[in-house]
């Protein structure tokens, strides 16, 4: 992937599947696919509930919040009334819940956030809150069967544990043999350039604490375990 591409600005690496209906890295979709046929015989309907996300839908989010067009939450999931913040404690509050725009794994296209659409169906109403997927909670059997079988596939958690940055993320699976590369080329300067000039609200504030933002939002998440599959490597198409 390009520098444009990593950060959301480019599309060349995604291809569209029609069924499920997501956008992934073209390197990602036939293990995800495999992952879903596995999932459906063990009864789950594995769907994404977001996969690729370009810059720009990420920057709409980012701006909503950073203006109190939208809700925002603190790290205790309190409302924050933004418009009485300054600059820099907006964006301090946006990371909580919202990857800078250019900085969202997303972009990669080798992330995606699942639940069991067989519980959608029901009539359930997903919030994508981390109760959701413990033992117990309407997806935790299919939460406990990713985590017997994702990796077989090439896929794991790097937002399973609380880390300084980014909340845990049980939903969000990530496919390690395009993260991996994907992760060690945001460098600070990449982001830098994604966030120059490009309408992002709070962009001076940003700026000034780009180094500490990659280090605790992009940086600071689980590393992928060892994978010995033939999704797991990386393949040259
Ligand atoms: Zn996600």
């Amino acid at each position: 992937m390009n520098g444009l591409q990593l950060t959301g600005r480019d599309r060349g690496h995604i291809v569209t599947l029609a069924e499920p209906p997501c956008q992934l890295h073209a390197t990602a979709a036939e293990p995800f696919l495999a992952m879903r046929a596995a999932a459906r015989r063990a009864g789950f309907d594995l769907v994404p509930i977001s996969s690729f996300r370009d810059f720009e839908r990420q920057r709409a989010i980012w701006n909503a919040k950073f203006r109190g067009e939208r809700p925002a939450l603190d790290r205790k999931g309190r409302p924050v009334n933004m418009p009485k913040l300054a600059e820099g404690a907006r964006v301090e509050a946006i990371l909580c819940w919202s990857a800078l725009p250019g900085a969202s794994r997303h972009h990669w296209g080798s992330e995606v956030d699942v639940a069991d659409g067989n519980v959608i169906e029901r009539g359930y109403t997903l919030r994508l809150e981390a109760d959701e997927y413990r033992r117990g909670g309407p997806f935790g059997a299919l939460s406990a069967w990713l985590s017997a079988n994702m990796r077989r596939y090439g896929f794991y958690r790097p937002y399973a544990s609380a880390r300084r940055g980014v909340q845990p993320e049980p939903w969000h699976l990530s496919y390690a043999p395009v993260a991996r590369g994907a992760l060690a080329a945001m460098t600070t300067e990449l982001l830098a350039s994604a966030i120059r000039g490009n309408g992002v609200d709070g962009e001076a504030e940003i700026l000034a604490r780009l180094p500490e933002i990659r280090k605790r939002y992009v940086q600071d998440v689980d590393a992928p375990p060892r994978m010995r599959s033939r999704y797991a490597r990386l393949s040259s198409r």
